[in-house]
This record gives structure tokens, sequence and C-alpha cells, in this order.
């Protein structure tokens, strides 16, 4: 189906990036066959990795692989959660790491400019230095800007601000030919024919290599609080949500998360959750102006115990809501040891307690634990499918019970008018759902626009459906 390469091939990409940004030892080929997914079945070695420096070596490899047939996969922070970088057909690695650096920042337009391999944590460090703030907040740092582009990461901050999508104001993109396109501009509007800015976005690397971004920022908010809500249950915990939604001023996040899974983090990182009551917690964050947040701390602190909260932990310092970040982000790393793979189904918000309970009863059917938190204000929950029973001890069957779980918590987040990836994409792992959720038509929309641009089909093959 594609080629291999040769000694001729070798040369020529050699010659492209330089021979210090050229892998092809076995040991070191190894680190690039993986990403955050779990099972190391789906791991896949490459046969050369290639570091390019900028969009004209990748245009000048991409000639390469659609003469030779080659297949090329494009890596990021290799942080998802789906294979999406897994060189499933072997092949070339593009990774982005040396194209890091933020080219521009543009305070008059408010908008910026940077290379696809700049990580989070130094976007949100030099925007830091300007008193500057980019809303969307995908948890693992070290994840870069062309992943969080092709995977139209979320995040908890999505509430108000929505995902990456909404402040991607511009690209540029090697197109499998070798072809250089920019989508979009330093623009806040554009009509301007379809939106290819738009179908690039969440492509998971299929359609083409981005290589350099635009984004609008915003100016720092004055202040923002934390707000801690302990409940007894599930559902009056996610009751309270829609009356939340309905006040005038809209939360930066409102997230869902159980007690079993924070003392879990807890332990891990040796640091304390400050609310000590309850089984199911609301952390809900604010931002804005000093007076209206204050404003909205009172208002949604009544609100929540009229829905059944047991009581109100109000962060107010840097220092205090540090910590419960702080703690909140632990949890992957702390459960992570007994996970399998973690859901992002997304639904209708107001089906989440459903759900939740559904898995839930699963949970107990199954005696395997599903921990379940997540984005109560947008309905993307996270359920982590554990190796682990109720009581701790490690399943020896879990294979088979993993299968049998993921298909029913999926089809039951599909039944309820969800999707099966609100944030983390479809990679490799959750193809076979695809068409149960979006339909056959749909899909062979899908691979028609996949074709268009790429023919040959030599871009990350094998991921988001089969062709
Ligand atoms: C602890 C943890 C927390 C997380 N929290 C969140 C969260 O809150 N929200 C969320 O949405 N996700 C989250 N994720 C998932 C992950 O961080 C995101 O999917 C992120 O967008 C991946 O970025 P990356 O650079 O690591 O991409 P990679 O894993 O390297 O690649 C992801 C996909 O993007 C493609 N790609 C990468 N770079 C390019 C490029 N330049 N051009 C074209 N395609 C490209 C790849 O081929 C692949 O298909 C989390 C992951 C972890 C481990």
């Amino acid at each position: 189906m594609y080629n291999k390469l040769n000694d001729r091939i070798i040369l020529k990409l050699e010659d492209i990036v330089g021979e210090k940004n050229f892998v092809l030892e076995e040991s070191k080929l190894i680190d690039y066959s993986h990403d955050e997914f779990s099972l190391n079945e789906i791991h896949r070695t490459p046969e050369v990795v290639l570091k390019p420096a900028n969009a004209i070596e990748i245009s000048e490899i991409m000639k390469v692989a659609s003469r030779e047939k080659l297949p090329v996969v494009v890596r990021g922070g290799a942080t998802g959660l789906c294979g999406g970088c897994v060189p499933f057909y072997g092949g070339i690695v593009i990774s982005t790491e040396r194209m890091n650096k933020v080219t521009d920042i543009d305070e008059n337009n408010l908008m910026v400019t940077l290379q696809a391999g700049v990580t989070l944590k130094n976007f949100y460090s030099a925007l830091k230095e300007k008193k500057l703030f980019f809303p969307p907040h995908p948890g693992e740092e070290s994840a870069t800007i062309g992943g969080v582009i092709s995977t139209n990461a979320g995040g908890a901050r999505a509430v108000k601000y929505g995902t990456i999508r909404n402040f991607l104001r511009g690209i540029e993109v090697v197109l499998a030919d070798g072809t250089i396109i920019r989508p979009g501009g330093k623009l806040i509007k554009d009509s301007t024919g379809y939106s290819l800015l738009h179908l690039f976005t969440g492509s998971e690397g299929t359609l083409g290599i981005i290589t350099e971004a635009v984004f609008s920022v915003l100016p720092e908010p004055e202040a923002s609080i934390t707000l801690l809500v302990p409940y007894t249950t599930a559902e009056d915990a996610l009751s309270s949500v829609p009356f939340i939604l309905k006040q005038p001023t809209r939360p930066l996040a409102i997230e869902f998360i159980t007690k079993k899974i924070i003392s879990i983090a807890e332990e891990y990182c040796g640091r304390h959750w400050p609310s000590i009551n309850g089984e199911i917690f609301l952390m809900i964050i604010v931002d804005g102006n000093k007076d209206e947040i204050e404003r909205y701390s009172e208002k949604t602190s009544e609100i929540c115990m009229d829905h059944g909260a047991i009581d109100v932990f109000v962060a107010d310092s840097n220092q205090k809501q540090e910590e419960i970040l702080h703690v909140r982000s632990m949890v992957y790393e702390a459960l992570k040891s007994a996970t399998i793979e973690i859901l992002d189904v997304v639904m209708p918000p107001n089906q989440m307690s459903s759900h939740i309970a559904f898995v839930d009863n699963l949970s107990l059917s199954h005696n395997v634990w599903l921990p379940t938190y997540g984005h109560a204000g947008d309905g993307n929950l996270h359920t982590h499918i554990m190796k682990q029973a109720l009581d701790g001890k490690e399943i020896i069957d879990w294979k088979e019970k993993y299968k049998q779980l993921r298909k029913e918590i999926i089809l039951d987040g599909i039944s309820r008018g969800g999707k099966i990836s609100g944030e983390h994409g479809i990679g490799l792992v959750k193809k076979e759902y695809l068409e149960m959720c979006l339909g056959v038509e749909y899909v062979n929309v899908l691979k028609k626009i996949k074709l268009a641009f790429d023919p040959l089909g030599i871009l990350n093959p094998g991921k988001i459906f089969d062709l």
C-alpha cells in the first residue's frame, strides 16, 4: 500500500533537514512510537523522524513523500490520548519540536503569531509578560500549538470562552503535495470563501501540516474567584448547573469531580483540597472585575445551596485558587497507572446526570472502577476505564471487560444526542465508533474531503476513519 524508505530517499530527506535533525537509529525511533494512550498494542515505530525548521522544509519533505508514496505523521507534544500521532503505517514522523518560536505579539490587534511547535506552557508565559490572556486551557501544557489546533482541544475554560477554534484566526498549512496555503489571517471577521481554517481545526493531521498560527488574545482579567461546592449526590450537583448558567455573568469553568478521585490526587501530590464535606464537588471559576465576581459569588452560592449544596468554600486569593487547581490537575497522573483509557464523550449538558448514573450502574454490575469527572458546564465527561475493581484490586480479565464497557458507555452517550469526542479527537482508537456516531453518509462526506486534500492518503493514514 505504501512504499518503504530506501537509501536514495533517506539521503534526500537528510539533505532537506540536515544530519542533526534526522533520526534513523532504532533505539531513538521508539520514542516516537506512541502518545499518552496506554495500550502498547497500538504502538508503531516510524522508519525515520525528521525535525524540520519551517514550512519550506516541510513542503520539500511532502514533495518527496507524495512522489514516493510514503506515509507522514506529524507529532507535536505527543500528549494526545487516542493514538493520533502514532505512525500506524510506519514511514516518516515529522516532529515540530524545533518550530518553537512565538514570532509576533501584536498588542494593537491583540493577535499572536506563533510556530506550530510552541508548547502551551511557553505560549502562556510569553503572554504573561505582556499581561495578555489566552483563555482556552487544555489540561496538559506540554501540548503544542499544532496539536491543540489539530484536535480542537478544549479544557475547563470552554464554558465561557469556547475551544481552540474560537480564538484561532489564521494558519499556515503545508498540503500533502507540498503546496503552502494560509487560510484566515489577523482578522476578526472573514467571509471570504469556504473556511478552510475551520476545516483544518480538528483534522488531526490528516488534511495538512500546520506550521504557524495566529490567535486572538485578551487583556488579563482583573480578578478571578473559585467556588468549591460539595454535594451529597451527583444529581443535586448537576441540577444546579443550568441555574448557575442562567445568570448574566458566565463562569469560566464548572467542573464536576468526586471526593474519591480528589482524595487519590491529594495523596499523589501531597497537597490538600480545601473542602472536606460531601461526596461530589462542583468547582466553579469566574473571572472579570472585582465587584462583578463578588456579586457573582454571593448569588451562585445561594443557587447552589438551594439545590442541595452542603456548603460553599470561596477561594479568592491566588494561593487558594492555585492549591485547588493543582490538586485537580494531578488527577490524570494519580489515576494513570491503573487507567486503560480516558473517554471524552460529550452530550447535551442536561443528559450528564443520567449518563453518570448509567456509568455508576455499569461500574457496580461489572465490578470495575469507572471514575468519572469532567466539564459540567459543557457536557464533556471523562470516564476512566480502569484495570481496578471497586475494592482497588487489579482485574485479571480487564481486556475483555474494557472493550465491553467502553462500547456501552460510548453508545449510551450517543443515544443521548452526544458524540464520541468533545476535545481529544478520534485518532486511532475511537474510529470504530465514528459511523455509529455520525452516520455513514456523513462519514462518506468526510472521506471525500480527505481525498480532495490528500488523494494518495499519505497524511496520518488510519486516523479518524479508514479509507
Ligand atoms: C494530563 C493530560 C491532560 C489533558 N487535558 C486535556 C484537556 O483538558 N483538553 C483537551 O482537549 N485535551 C487534553 N489532553 C489531550 C492532549 O493534551 C490534547 O489532545 C492536545 O491537543 C494534543 O497536543 P499535542 O501537541 O500533544 O499533539 P500530539 O499528541 O502530538 O498530536 C495530536 C494530533 O494532532 C496532530 N498534529 C500535531 N501537530 C500537528 C501539526 N503541526 N499539524 C497537523 N497536525 C498535527 C497529530 O498528528 C495527532 O493527530 C490532555 C492530555 C493529558 C496527557
